[in-house]
């Protein structure tokens, strides 16, 4: 092999000012040039596999692989790859000028078909200097694919010029040796490297050995066809990628062409571990752009509510800016979380449709998810909406309804919907509220969880309709024929009136109920901005505000025996009828959720028995 002088060139004149940015501020993370030129090690052996198809008399029969190698007492980082290598002339081109991609040009090259070449990574022509961030100098040994042509050397220290010469015993493709700066060594060791390489080139599609072990055996799940893909493989993707034991729950695999190209691969895990007390999910479905990693846990991709999600997003369309690392373009990453929380809103719906008990088991777990986007996320809303489950005065226990279906079951004078809080099933049907609305047949949706008050109270309607606590003071219901035997309506007046005077400062009002068919009394909580729910919360969290006095409405069913018994006594037996009163109101209150202190009640309650 002939070898000549060294030959010694600047760098095009706007280089070093490009060079000085590359090296100081396009990256953040150091660690990124080892992406790079383990990425262009990918690009060189596909655009190698590719030219090899039609290509005669190629150079070299090594396998299509990436070699990387570590050198701790030399300090030195080598990358090399069996691939299409450069000539003479192309390492002038390719690594002289700064922001010339010769894989652009290998696309267009390619023409339409090439565009489509989602195998090639490098697209902007930067990716090469980064190694500058770390390098006293960099050499790049490589030899073309084509077998007339002689090897070369070409190398620099990054700081204005470079130099090229003929080298013997080049194996086809490119070895680049970092020769690492004094406060860069860790870049020489095998564990920093296995890190870096496990972390943004795991799913490159070459065989990457360093220091002779294959460090990437799981593939690009994300970009094969769906239905090649066993269930196994499904999990153990999953398992890799969330660093998950589990099996997931539910998976979802898309594909889309516009607005934006994105192949997804998202999983909901089985549990929610939030929901046992452990910390709060963190962004879990990582961005690629071409199997290269660009954000591990990109914050503002999805909604938060999505936060249980795991898995892979990969746009080809990503890097519009030169830096593949810090997603600048916030625009373009909000419109890429609109289309997978679409995408995933409908897989959803059609889950809930096509596979009923599947979505259930889901929406026992993540349900409160659902709950707190459809609060908060007002993009989202309205699908969120639609997956609400809850059960009501007209499902099974444990069976329930969507809000869609009780719209569905409305009567024609039905304008609301209605919906009650409460401990469980039990606690609501036992209490007051609900028999007005059984004896008008009017359903009541039951919510169990502490979040449900503050759900409905931001969501506000639903198709049109507005959804309204049962057991709030504007609530009116329509006449139902009064039983017979009742208290007239001047006797009830009376009573009420005295009510009011004996309950004193413990009640705002007392009236005549329209809601009660059977129980003698309720209590309708009085503050318009605190609910009893809200209170014992607040209470619960020492908030100020909730030691207020607080203040019910009671209201009483004229045709109870025990309201008829009262009327009876309230003139016989004044005192007596004073300690019924306080009793039926605690009663009305413990019903409510809304009785602070039971000691006075137990007194009262012996005083009431030594009477009977
Ligand atoms: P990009 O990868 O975005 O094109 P780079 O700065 O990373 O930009 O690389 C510039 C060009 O240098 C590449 O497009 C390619 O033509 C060439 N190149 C870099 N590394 C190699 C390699 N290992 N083998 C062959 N060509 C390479
Ligand atoms: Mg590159």
């Amino acid at each position: 092999m002939s070898t000549t002088t060294p030959q010694k060139f600047e760098f095009q004149a706007e280089i070093k000012q490009l060079l000085d940015i590359v090296i100081h501020s396009l990256y953040t993370e150091k660690e990124i040039f080892v992406r790079e030129l383990v990425s262009n090690a990918s690009d060189a052996l596909e655009k190698l596999r590719h030219t090899s198809l039609t290509a005669k008399d190629v150079f070299g029969d090594q396998a299509l692989e990436i070699n990387v190698t570590t050198d701790d007492k030399a300090k030195t980082l080598t990358i090399q790859d069996y691939g299409i290598g450069m000539t003479r002339a192309e390492l002038i081109e390719n690594l002289g000028t700064i922001a010339h991609s010769g894989s652009k040009k290998f696309l267009q090259a390619l023409g339409e078909g090439g565009a489509k070449n989602t195998n090639l990574i490098g697209q902007f022509g930067v990716g090469f200097y980064a190694a500058f961030m770390v390098a006293k100098s960099v050499k790049v040994y490589s030899h073309s694919w084509q077998a007339g042509e002689p090897g070369h050397v070409w190398s620099s220290d990054g700081s204005g010029s470079y130099e090229i010469e003929e080298a013997a015993d080049v194996a086809r493709g490119t070895k680049i040796v970092v020769e690492l700066k004094d406060d860069c060594g860790e870049y020489a060791t095998d564990g920093r490297i296995k890190g870096i390489v496990e972390r943004y080139s795991a799913f490159v599609s070459f065989p990457i050995n360093l220091n002779g072990k294959r460090v990437n055996t799981v593939q690009a799940l994300w970009l094969r066809s769906k239905n090649e893909i066993k269930d196994e493989e499904y999990t153990e993707f999953y398992k890799f990628q969330a660093h998950a034991y589990d099996d997931p729950l539910l998976r979802l695999h898309f594909s889309a062409d516009a607005p934006l190209s994105i192949n997804a691969l998202v999983f909901v895990p089985s549990e929610n571990t939030e929901s046992f007390g452990f910390a709060r999910f963190e962004p879990g479905v990582a961005l690629y752009c071409r199997k290269v990693l660009i954000d591990a846990a990109p914050k503002d991709l999805l909604p938060e509510w999505l936060r249980f999600l795991k898995g892979v997003v990969d746009s080809e369309d990503l890097p519009l800016n030169i830096s593949r690392e810090t997603m600048q373009d916030k625009a373009l990453l909000d419109k890429l979380g609109k289309v997978i929380t679409k995408r995933f809103l409908k897989f959803l719906d059609e889950e809930a449709t096509q596979r009923p008990d599947g979505y259930v088991k889901f929406y026992a777990k993540f349900g409160l998810f659902l709950k707190e986007g459809a609060a908060l996320d007002h993009t989202h809303k309205e699908q969120l909406m639609k997956l609400l489950r809850f059960e009501s005065s007209l499902t099974d226990k444990t069976k329930q309804t969507s809000l869609a279906d009780y719209v569905s079951r409305m009567g024609g004078e039905q304008k609301e919907i209605y919906y009650l809080v409460g401990k469980d099933r039990t606690a609501i049907e036992s209490g007051p509220y609900l028999e007005g609305f059984k004896a008008r047949n009017l359903e009541v949706l039951f919510c169990y969880e502490p979040v449900d008050e503050y759900v409905m109270n931001n969501v506000r309607e639903f198709d049109g309709k507005k959804l309204i606590a049962a057991d709030h003071a504007d609530v009116k219901l329509s006449d139902i024929p009064k039983p017979e035997g009742a208290l007239s309506e001047a006797d009830t007046k009376t009573l009420t009136a005295w009510l009011k005077t004996s309950l004193g400062d413990r009640v705002a009002d007392v009236k005549a109920s329209d809601r009660l068919v059977d129980s003698p009394a309720l209590a309708i909580n009085a503050d318009a901005f605190m609910s009893a729910h809200m209170r014992r919360m607040m209470k619960a969290m020492n908030k100020e505000g909730s030691d207020l006095p607080q203040k019910a409405n009671l209201e009483i069913n004229p045709r109870s025996a025990v309201i008829k018994r009262l009327f009876e006594i309230h003139t016989a037996a004044p005192d007596k009828a004073k300690l019924v009163a306080e009793q039926i109101l605690d009663n009305a209150l413990i019903s409510a959720g809304m009785l602070e202190d039971a000691t006075p009640m137990v007194a009262r309650l012996y005083k009431l028995l030594e009477t009977v």
